[in-house]
């Protein structure tokens, strides 16, 4: 949970209003609400439509779904959770990785909604083999026991995997995997002539048990709340703590290099990145954040350096005011974080 809202999911996913001249070619569309609409590079859904219309056929429809899985690449769906608000933009998209030979990995099962559960595990075909939590947060982990539950009751047992919360987390974060992962192992789905392979990479900040995953095979990173798309993930201190979450940018940066990433798969919001190379690429969404992160900082140094006596209350009113006053509650997290980085620098 926690990230800043649908609001903001609204503004970034609307289509572009004017394609540019420069860029005819470069526009893609895709289909919302039962129209086809272009999209820039700069739109939210962009990504989503590189992924799956790589030749920029009109294929893809981009309205959010949770009947029903979405498929983003021949071994990978998404199903989005019915539990779409403020903190959760659309829904948390859980991911299930892999085919009908190797079975499947789910990534963030989401909370523990029934029939969510339900339609997890009939998009796998009954052959769930792992279940891995991105982190800890309600709306990520809690659908991890029932979902297991559901496969021995059909005679299989995935192991729920990911990293234990920290004492930090707030009591409805508290988990403990059945099997703790280490910062660089893989897990492998194989059969007789294929795998999928996903290096898990520990990505403390949004909380301290966050990790990501990189789809090997695939040059794909599943980015959990750490990277989003149309909303700004919120660091809560104490479980979430701002120089790790920088720190943790920069990890995914390399990780990017070293697999060339081409796209990321958010828990919140569409697919982000573009082709290896080119604008908005993985890498290039991964350093804007950072500089997005730098410059808020510095705004928020400057507020606290011209109101030196002022309370959190005012400098988020200060450091925050491009964004709307309902927001500020939830921004006042992610100051402390920046206020608390800066103090400690
Ligand atoms: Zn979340």
């Amino acid at each position: 949970m926690v990230r800043s809202s649908q609001l903001l999911h609204a503004v970034h996913s609307g289509a572009s209003s004017a394609i540019t001249a420069e860029q005819p070619l470069a526009a893609r569309s895709g289909w919302l609400n039962g129209q086809l609409v272009p999209y820039a590079p700069k739109d939210a859904p962009f990504g989503e439509l590189t992924l799956t219309c790589p030749e920029g056929q009109h294929l893809h429809h981009l309205d959010w779904r949770t009947n029903e899985s979405v498929l983003l690449l021949k071994n990978v769906q998404r199903l989005t959770a019915p539990n779409p608000g403020v903190m959760t933009g659309p829904g948390t998209n859980s991911y299930l990785v892999g085919d009908p030979d190797t079975g499947y990995l789910v990534i963030d099962p989401g909370p523990a909604d029934a029939e969510h559960i339900d339609r997890l595990w009939r998009a796998s075909g009954g052959d769930i083999r792992m279940i891995v939590c991105t982190h800890s947060h309600p709306d990520h982990s809690p659908g991890a026991a029932p979902l297991q539950a559901l496969c021995v009751a059909h005679g299989k047992r995935p192991p729920i995997l990911g990293l234990s919360s920290a004492p930090t987390a707030r009591a409805n974060s508290e988990f403990t995997p059945e099997r703790e992962l280490v910062d660089g192992e893989r897990l492998i789905l194989q059969c007789a002539c294929h795998q999928h392979t996903l290096r898990v990479v520990h990505t403390p900040g949004h909380a301290a048990n966050h990790l990501c995953l990189v789809l090997e095979e695939d040059s794909l990173l599943f980015s959990g709340d750490h990277v989003l798309n149309g909303s700004t993930t919120v660091v809560d201190p104490p479980d979430g703590h701002m120089t790790d979450y920088l720190e943790s940018l920069d990890k995914l940066l390399k990780a990017c290099e070293q697999h060339h990433i081409q796209f990321i798969l958010p828990a919140h919001g569409y697919v982000l990145g573009n082709v290896w190379g080119e604008a908005h690429d993985a890498r290039a969404c991964i350093a804007h954040l950072k500089a997005h992160r730098l410059k808020r900082e510095a705004k928020i140094w400057a507020v606290m350096q011209q109101h030196p006596e002022g309370s959190m209350d005012d400098w988020v009113k200060h450091a925050y005011d491009d964004i709307p006053s309902k927001l500020w509650p939830v921004a006042k997290r992610s100051l402390l974080a920046h206020v608390e980085r800066l103090r400690a620098l």
